[in-house]
């Protein structure tokens, strides 16, 4: 089945490589009017158009920030916002090489009949709405689907899957028509006490099943970005990534040192075998369980995760994978990013970020909405933007 071919075919290409440009990212500042309101509550400041607007301009104006940016994702109010000298955003983005985007998808709602998960509105005049964006200048858009990994392995499940495959499918269509690059972003969220393993299963059956779409609806990869989350253990686990190597299992310890005394000290007779079979078996237990808490922690194992998951499932023709935070860390997002451009195995196209969280954290302390914090505040975007740049080579070095 040949993809979509139009009068933007070119164009798209063109976009798509240049926000996947090696050492550049995405500055994720789409968060919805709601969304922003809880980052403005965290440092007591009011959600008004006044302190939105005043956040957008303190990183979109950031000294030196687009050397490590290709392109910005903007909620609908910010693509029409002008920084308080009155140049349109959208103008002073272009003019630093920085491609503005816009996030397209109206929110999530839930399935009947499942167990709380979600599928991705906003088809209902999506096309007139990406033709208007495009006259304003917006070049990509940005598509959220939402899934997640259930207890007792019952989700994602296949209508979650299916449906948002082909949310996401269809948007994607609609953008190309009207000229706009589709980043397709099905996000498996971090929530629950899953491990590594059924986050990679997960991800790799809901990329699967979103590639398969893509394919269905005849989107040029080329002109496509995937945007996606990292594969790491839910985020109640108790081998949640962030633990700080937790010995969870130093009674095995115990009791294996505790045997190795007695079987230094036992006479020899039928229990010394015995004895000694069960130093063994704690001593290997021990073995597994620190081998294993090594591997809740290391930024290593998500890479190889991660870079995996995509391997099976993403095809070479997509222009770029970029990544969201996902509620991780500065650091630990930066440093995940930089594990798997360490990698040293085939990975056809560029691992870079397209985070929001871990990009605006420290800013946001730094500035509480302040104006003689507002350097101080740039200069800490300025650094993750630089941190996460490095990390998109593989060359981070912390
Ligand atoms: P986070 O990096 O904060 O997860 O947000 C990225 C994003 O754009 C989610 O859609």
């Amino acid at each position: 089945m040949s993809a979509f071919v139009g009068k933007y075919t070119d164009e798209l290409i063109k976009t798509a490589k240049s926000l996947a440009t090696p050492g550049k990212g995405i500055l994720a500042s789409d968060e919805s009017t709601g969304t922003i309101g809880k980052r403005l509550s965290s440092i007591n400041l009011e959600n008004v158009e006044s302190n939105r607007q005043a956040l957008r301009e303190l990183l979109f104006t950031a000294p030196g920030a687009t050397e490590y940016l290709s392109g910005a994702i903007l909620f609908e109010e910010t693509l029409y916002q002008k920084t308080s000298g009155g140049t349109p955003f959208v103008d002073l983005l272009l003019a630093g090489g920085v491609v503005p985007g816009i996030k397209v998808d109206m929110g999530t709602v839930e399935i009947a009949g499942t167990n709380g998960e979600t599928v991705t509105q906003g088809h209902d005049s999506l096309g007139a709405r990406c033709a208007k964006y495009y006259a304003a200048g917006a070049r990509f858009a940005k598509w959220r689907s939402v899934l997640k990994v259930g207890a007792a392995g019952g989700e994602p499940s296949e209508l979650a899957v299916r449906l948002n495959a082909e949310g996401l499918a269809r948007y994607a269509a609609i953008c190309q028509v009207n000229g706009l690059v589709p980043i397709v972003e099905p996000e498996i969220l971090t929530d629950g006490g899953h491990d590594i393993k059924a986050c990679a299963a997960a991800t790799e059956r809901v990329l699967a099943a979103v590639f398969k779409s893509l394919n269905d609806h005849k989107v040029l990869l080329e002109g496509t970005l995937l945007k996606t989350n990292m594969v790491t253990p839910g985020s109640d686990s108790p081998k949640a990534r962030h633990a700080l190597a937790p010995f969870n299992n130093n009674k095995i310890v115990v009791l294996a040192i505790h045997h190795l005394f007695n079987f230094v000290h036992a006479p020899y007779n039928i229990y010394v075998y015995v004895y000694i079979c069960k130093i063994i078996i704690h001593l290997l237990n021990a073995l597994r369980c620190v081998t294993h808490a090594m591997q809740q922690v290391g930024a290593e194992v998500i890479a190889e995760y991660t870079v995996a998951a995509l391997r099976r499932t993403v095809p070479p023709a997509v222009a770029g994978v970029v990544f969201l935070s996902g509620g991780q860390s500065e650091e630990e997002a930066t440093r995940n990013l930089d594990a798997m451009n360490k990698l040293g195995v085939l990975k056809p196209w560029t691992l870079s970020f397209s985070f929001g969280r871990a990009l605006q954290q420290s800013t946001l302390k730094k500035w509480l909405g302040k104006e003689e914090n507002v350097a101080a505040a740039q200069a800490a975007f300025v650094a993750r933007c630089k941190a996460n740049s490095e990390a998109t080579l593989g060359k981070y070095a912390g």
